[in-house]
């Protein structure tokens, strides 16, 4: 069994600085467990969650802005039991790991050295993680160097998606996964540079040999907000005929023979 927790779908400057979706990333509990996109509010969230930061294995960062990668480094505190065991892997796009002409690196020296192993690695790179195998995939996103993956597990491939604008070799990449986890942050007819619209994943479903027999909507932007991310996602289900989930704060994928979604309830805090 794996198990998917969403610490929030938010994603874009907007929705990130007035919270009205809760940012945060996602947390796969595997053979090992992988940590992705910690934006503002990740480790809040995973406690909230009752996710313990300390078990995670890996930690993926897919590009360098700030709702991906805010709480990187208080998350590699978490793994590293406060610094005192150097412990985990970073897998992160070349901006996270050695920063880039706009940015420095999302961690400082500190923090990278204070775990096992860091990779910045390629698209068609593969990591062995545990039972699981971790291919990273390409982007065509403002930050050039962003990464997404498909991991491949006895239980079939989960995708993810990171900020991209489409490109035909997405389909390839991603064909076949049985769970989609894909950033759409713009609503129909509202596409923008380097970002995914409704209009897009529905034109990349159709042309997948293979349609997952999930997808998740995350990094929902503003106007993705407004427009009504249910709606959208019903639409895609229409018309694809994949069925089309929306992520949020505690949004729970259990992966078995069947596929099976909850929302969690937050733990009360003192
Ligand atoms: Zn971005």
């Amino acid at each position: 069994m794996i198990e998917i927790t969403f610490l929030g779908a938010g994603g874009g400057r907007f929705v990130t600085i007035t919270q009205v979706r809760s940012t945060g990333g996602f947390f796969i509990k595997a053979s090992k467990n992988i940590f992705v996109d910690p934006g503002p509010g990740a480790l809040v969230r995973m406690i909230r969650y009752k996710l313990d930061p300390r078990k995670i294995d890996v930690l993926f960062i897919s590009h360098r802005h700030t709702d991906h990668c805010n709480d990187a480094e208080v998350i590699v505190e978490g793994m590293t039991y406060g610094v005192t065991k150097k412990r985990g892997t970073l897998i992160g796009s070349r901006s996270v790991v050695y920063g880039d002409e706009d940015h420095t690196p999302a961690l400082s020296k500190y923090h990278l050295e204070a775990l096992e192993e860091v990779h910045a690695p390629n698209p068609g790179d593969r990591f062995r993680l545990g039972n699981e195998e971790m291919i990273i995939t390409p982007s065509q996103h403002s930050d050039p160097t962003t990464i997404g993956f498909r991991l491949k597990t006895s239980l079939g491939d989960i995708s993810y998606i990171a900020d991209t604008e489409y490109f035909p070799e997405l389909v390839s990449w991603h064909d076949g996964s049985r769970v989609l986890i894909a950033s759409v942050t713009r609503p129909r007819d509202m596409k923008i540079p380097y970002h995914l619209s409704t209009d897009d994943i529905v034109y990349m479903l159709k042309a997948m040999k293979q349609r997952p027999e999930v997808l998740v909507m995350t990094h929902l932007g503003m106007k993705m907000h407004f427009a009504g991310p249910y709606k959208e996602a019903q639409y895609i289900q229409n018309v694809t005929g994949v069925k089309t989930y929306v992520a949020k704060e505690g949004f729970r994928v259990t992966i078995d023979k069947e596929i099976k979604v909850k929302t969690l309830r937050p733990a009360r805090f003192v």
